[in-house]
């Protein structure tokens, strides 16, 4: 037997043991207080057994327990399960641990480097039959702005440099997977789809939402309602081997619309999208603005507020790529 090299009998780094879990109906919690070194954080409560605070180099979380709603780096995150509280500790669920926390508190960590992205794919949401969400009053209709906004990105991010495509490029229908096939196709680094929301009878309604798609073992933000049905899935998608990134990069472009466009901070949610499920990069879905709204959707109506979406959606993507530059 040839000799091993150093390298060879280097022994592997030692991986993370597993936090030990406890599980409480169908889901599996970790304890806070154990969790936060982990997160690279240091735990202080704020109201013992109500309030806490983790705080770390890269972030701040502020956590209530019995809400899924958290607050990190100030901006609104929707967990996937509600935090508990324990017998002076709190606990998170396993998958909010490793598949949001960690992501956000420690980007990068335990995840294998990727290259800087050179291909970005952008997803004008709805088109031909499918006009999406419609002001009538106004005479616009969602899927001529998502075109309208993909087209502005597109021009700010080639000046930098980047390859960038759309999934549509003019007024066609494109079933939702076709959409994920294209990225794939085009061997995509960042997958983007971009749309704008609407409630009915509601004119007040206003500000951003950001998507990833649901973890396995989690539903989506909008199936705890009263009566809404347990979305959850027990088997993982594409999409999900992308749960970390895609975390990373929805921070990224959330933060962009909040600071840099005051947009009403309706938080970064969880869906079972089937625009994300089957893609092979990291991706998120942005609603960029109510249409619904009033005042919002007379400001969307304007080429310059599109022009500004457009530079945050850019100024978004070039931030989750210097993230991924600071942890290669
Ligand atoms: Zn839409």
């Amino acid at each position: 037997m040839p000799p091993a090299s150093a390298a060879e009998s280097r022994p592997p780094p030692a991986a993370e043991k597993a936090l030990p879990g406890r599980r409480i109906g169908r889901v599996e919690y970790v304890s806070l207080a154990a969790a936060a070194p982990r997160l690279g954080c240091r735990l202080v409560w704020r109201e013992p057994g109500r309030r806490l605070e983790l705080i770390g180099a890269d972030g701040r979380a502020e956590i209530e327990t019995e809400s899924r709603e958290i607050t990190v780096n100030g901006l609104r995150i929707f967990l996937g399960d509600p935090v508990v509280a324990s017998e002076g500790d709190a606990l998170v669920s396993r998958v909010d641990h490793e598949r949001c926390l960690l992501p956000l508190l420690r980007p990068g960590h335990g995840q294998a480097a990727r290259p800087a992205p050179r291909v970005i794919v952008l997803d004008p949401g709805h088109g031909g039959s499918d006009p999406g969400k419609i002001n009538e009053r106004l005479g616009i209709n969602e899927k001529t702005l998502t075109l309208d906004v993909a087209r502005r990105v597109k021009r700010l991010l080639e000046a930098d440099g980047l390859r960038v495509l759309l999934t549509r490029d003019d007024d066609s229908f494109v079933a939702l997977p076709q959409r994920a096939a294209a990225a794939r196709a085009a061997k995509a680094d960042v997958f983007v789809s971009l749309h704008f929301n609407a409630v009915p009878r509601d004119t007040r309604t206003s500000g951003v939402e950001v998507y990833t798609f649901a973890p396995r073992f989690q539903r989506s933000t909008n199936a705890w309602g009263p009566g809404a049905k347990d979305d959850t899935e027990d088997y993982a998608s594409p999409g999900n081997r992308h749960d970390h990134w895609n975390v990373v990069l929805a921070h990224a472009l959330h933060r962009r619309f909040v600071d840099d466009l005051k947009s009403d901070d309706r938080g970064k949610k969880l869906m079972h999208l089937a625009v994300l499920r089957p893609l092979d990069c990291p991706g998120v879905l942005v609603e960029c603005g109510f249409l619904s709204s009033e005042a919002e959707a007379r400001k969307i109506a304007t080429p310059a507020h599109r022009q500004r979406i457009a530079v945050a959606v850019a100024a978004g993507i070039r931030d989750y790529a210097a993230v991924l530059g600071r942890v290669r």
